[in-house]
């Protein structure tokens, strides 16, 4: 079907046969494509900074999330307009470049739409003010770059302060003394320097983060080791093996199956026995096989075509006092052995006492809502962490979940670009003070672009004054006034004394990459927006 492009605001929208002639429909395109991003940065905004709130988040399925975080509050929100869904977008972007400040990049991108909504009605072209915001984004960026400091990566309180200010906004911020040095453990464990280069190199699928229901979130720990967050396949076997010899494989012990379907007729007793003798026999073997490797822990691979373990096989597994644990996804194997130092291993033929790891201790632990298998002193490998969040529900345990994320995604953007920023809109502030100066001197429509960019990057400590309860504009005023002198300031909004203070001093500190990122993306989404006129609908 073909449908007319979306209505714009106002009764300007003459949709008609003369749509083309009409030369104010790529300004009412361009209008309505900014009100419905605009819209999509008001929806979150008040989960901006320590005293925002959070959101309660109901599926169609009745399933319920409460988060703070904004890609987290995107992803699930039902978005049409397709202005809006670059927001969306945006925010995703974020959580892949950065993996924190997805809530200020859309805030500061609705701020943004909103000065160049304003600039519009002024009568200046679209393409000067993208290119204006483009200027003024260089500026910026030079301006939040001068104001930061390096660390040195080994300093472990400048990594710890960077995860402290990401967990400060979330819902389990007041547990952020215990995920913090959690978070820095984790990347500092896993994080590889770059020779020659700066920074380390961090892949955040190197940690892996399990979430129990059970305990407080006071209860979440780092395993150096490996976590299986489902209990052994033993009936009667060992709990707890010291000094294990482990194994991974990818084949089955259970009656081997043919690929087609298939139907084998038994019509006498004797037949039968045979059958069952030669399966006992079959799987004996393999058994026989484990023992003689001297493994007395076996994983097994999840197999979709048949049961990985018969019956029989863990009856005989239990005999020979191996713990067994199955069900171990294709997509966890890589991790499983870059942990433990092992290969996966294919066939029966190779599984011999050499391709076998040691392990200092596998325990299956016993709690009230499951059990579940712990190996740690792994010293053949080692090269990644698991974290175990705890938390009293499943909402709350995912939320303390996304929020470690978050603190891991932060300490790694101070490990791959060694710099620090005062937090509280002090950045943002800075950059609107540079450009404010900047644009007294800059000619033409450029002054104007430099200006409005100037007041939308302070939507920022306005927002968080704002959801702290502050008056915005005496907190905004209070602020220019702080950086009018000098961009070496610090001073941000301090939302637990209600005034604006150096940030410094506040140990409120966030990585330089996270609002370089922010404001970056945020830039090139506008300009992206503006220099749409019009929406066409395919035929289908
Ligand atoms: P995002 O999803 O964008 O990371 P947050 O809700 O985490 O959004 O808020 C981040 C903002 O909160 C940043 O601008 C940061 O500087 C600010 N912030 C964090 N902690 C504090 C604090 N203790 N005081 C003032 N501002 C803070
Ligand atoms: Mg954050």
């Amino acid at each position: 079907m073909n449908k007319m492009a979306p209505k714009a605001g106002g009764d300007s929208a003459k949709v008609n046969s003369a749509v083309y002639k009409d030369k104010s429909k790529p300004t009412d395109i361009r209008l309505s494509n900014i009100n419905a991003a605009k819209a999509v940065s008001d929806a979150i905004r008040t989960s901006l900074g320590p005293r925002g709130m959070d959101k309660m988040i109901q599926a169609a399925n009745g399933e319920v999330t409460i988060t703070n975080d904004g890609a987290t509050i995107l992803k699930q929100m039902c978005v049409i307009h397709p202005a809006a869904k670059m927001l969306v977008e945006l925010s995703r972007a974020q959580d892949i470049e950065a993996g924190d400040g997805t809530t200020s990049v859309v805030v500061i991108a609705g701020a943004l739409l909103d000065a160049a909504e304003k600039l519009l009605q002024k009568g200046i072209h679209p393409t000067v003010i993208s290119d204006g915001f483009q200027k003024a984004l260089k500026m910026a960026l030079q301006v939040v770059e001068s104001m930061s400091t390096p660390v040195d990566l080994s300093n472990e309180d400048a990594l710890l302060k960077a995860a402290a200010t990401s967990l400060n906004s979330k819902v389990v911020s007041q547990h952020s003394t215990i995920l913090a040095p959690i978070a820095v453990q984790a990347i500092r464990s896993v994080m590889e320097p770059i020779p020659g280069g700066v920074g380390a190199r961090v892949d955040l699928r190197d940690v892996k983060v399990i979430e129990r229901i059970g305990g407080t979130v006071e209860d979440t720990e780092l395993v150096q080791g490996l976590v299986i967050a489902h209990r052994s396949a033993n009936v009667n076997g060992p709990h707890r093996i010291e000094k294990a010899k482990v194994g991974l494989i990818q084949f089955c012990i259970s009656p081997p199956k043919t690929d087609m379907d298939h139907n084998v007729i038994v019509s006498d007793y004797a037949a039968m026995d045979r059958v069952l003798k030669e399966e006992r026999q079959y799987i004996l073997n393999i058994v026989k096989q484990i023992k003689k490797a001297g493994c007395n822990v076996l994983l097994v691979q999840k197999s979709i075509l048949r049961d990985a373990l018969s019956d029989l096989a863990v009856h005989f597994l239990d005999k020979i006092k191996t713990m067994v644990i199955k069900d171990i996804e294709r997509e966890d194997i890589e991790f499983v052995c870059k942990t433990l130092g092992c290969r996966p291993i294919a066939s029966l033929d190779h599984f011999t006492a050499e391709n076998l790891v040691n392990v200092d201790l596998v325990e299956e632990i016993n709690e009230p809502l499951g059990k579940y298998i712990k190996m740690t002193g792994c010293s053949n490998g080692g090269r990644t962490v698991s974290v175990v969040v705890r938390g009293t529900s499943g909402a709350v345990t995912a939320e303390a979940a996304r929020s470690l994320h978050d603190a891991l995604c932060a300490v790694r953007c101070v490990a791959r670009r060694p710099a620090l920023l005062p937090g509280g809109g002090a950045p943002e502030a800075a950059a609107a003070a540079e450009l404010t100066r900047a644009a007294l001197a800059a000619p033409g429509a450029d002054h104007y672009c430099l200006r409005a960019y100037a007041d939308a990057l302070e939507v920022i400590p306005s927002t968080l004054a704002e959801n702290a309860g502050l008056n915005p504009i005496e907190t905004v005023t209070e602020l220019r006034a702080a950086h009018a002198t000098g961009s070496a300031s610090g001073a941000g909004v301090n939302v637990r004394r209600g005034r604006v203070t150096d940030m410094r001093h506040e140990h409120v500190l966030q990585p330089l990459h996270v609002t370089a990122s922010a404001l970056a993306l945020a830039t090139e989404t506008v300009r992206a927006i503006l220099k749409i006129d019009d929406i066409i609908n395919t035929i289908n």
